[in-house]
């Protein structure tokens, strides 16, 4: 579905991405780890046009295909954009309008969907996540882990064919986790394809296909989960796993 190769971004003097290189097949979970700092949110964002990377190719499947060593008009950036859902850390709805508007306000204002298929459609995601009877609610009404579940309803909604997580549960109550990483599980069992980036390794290891670890700005290592945490090759991993398991 995704191939990005190449990929390097700097923010003043700190390149923060030297040279990424990943593959997404469709259907597939592919999970980064690695330390604050190590350039996991960059490279989520730079997917899916947030940040304009440096250098680099980011190409989907039947395109687009973006070339950023070439100067990217907003076009292109856009083009990107509508291949793929991000859900953030934070859940970012907006926080006068209702659960309902919220959700359908992609599809409505981006998508051009008429109201009244985007409001159905709302219906049955909501209800899909266990959060029917709060359509009409406020954010600020909600836990955080309901939040998060609209937050992933409203990235479902733009019907993308890549959702990207960044960190979803890290700002939620630990009793609240699971709710959020069940639905998640979920989705990657129906089939949808999906780039986490988590601490929640329990999680990788049970739904991931690929698990990348990230430092410095570089995949140190890659591997199915099973090797990966059990038998790490580079030292760098090792010393990361150790700390947080
Ligand atoms: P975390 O787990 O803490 O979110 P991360 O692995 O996702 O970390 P990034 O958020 O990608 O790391 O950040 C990588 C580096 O880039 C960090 O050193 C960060 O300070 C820097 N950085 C990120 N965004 C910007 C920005 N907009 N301007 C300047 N520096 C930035």
């Amino acid at each position: 579905l995704l191939a990005v190769s190449g990929l390097r971004k700097s923010f003043g003097e700190n390149e923060v991405l030297h040279s990424i290189d990943l593959e997404v097949r469709r259907g597939e979970v592919v999970v980064l780890i690695g330390p604050s700092g190590s350039g996991k949110t960059t490279v989520l964002r730079s997917l899916n046009g947030l940040e304009t990377p440096d250098a680099g190719v980011v190409a989907f499947a039947h395109g687009p295909s973006v070339d950023f060593s070439q100067p990217v008009s907003k076009a292109e950036r856009d083009s990107l954009r509508n291949r793929s859902a991000m859900v953030f850390q934070q859940h970012n709805l907006f926080p006068h309008r209702t659960v309902l508007e919220n959700v359908i306000e992609g599809p409505v204002q981006v998508q051009r969907v008429r109201r009244a298929d985007a409001v159905s459609q709302a219906e049955a995601l909501l209800e899909r996540v266990g959060l029917a009877e709060k359509r009409d609610a406020y954010p600020h009404e909600l836990s955080g882990g309901q939040q998060q579940r609209v937050g992933i309803v409203r990235a479902l909604a733009l019907k993308p064919d890549l959702l990207l997580f960044d960190e979803p549960t890290s700002a939620l109550d630990p009793e609240l986790v699971g709710d959020v990483l069940g639905v998640m599980k979920g989705l990657a069992d129906e089939g949808w394809t999906m780039v986490v980036v988590t601490h929640e390794l329990s999680f990788a290891r049970q739904v991931a296909d690929e698990v990348l670890f990230m430092d410095g700005g570089v995949i140190v290592e890659r591997g199915a989960p099973a090797q990966l945490f059990t038998a790490p090759t580079h030292e760098r991993t090792r010393k990361f796993l150790d700390r947080i398991l």
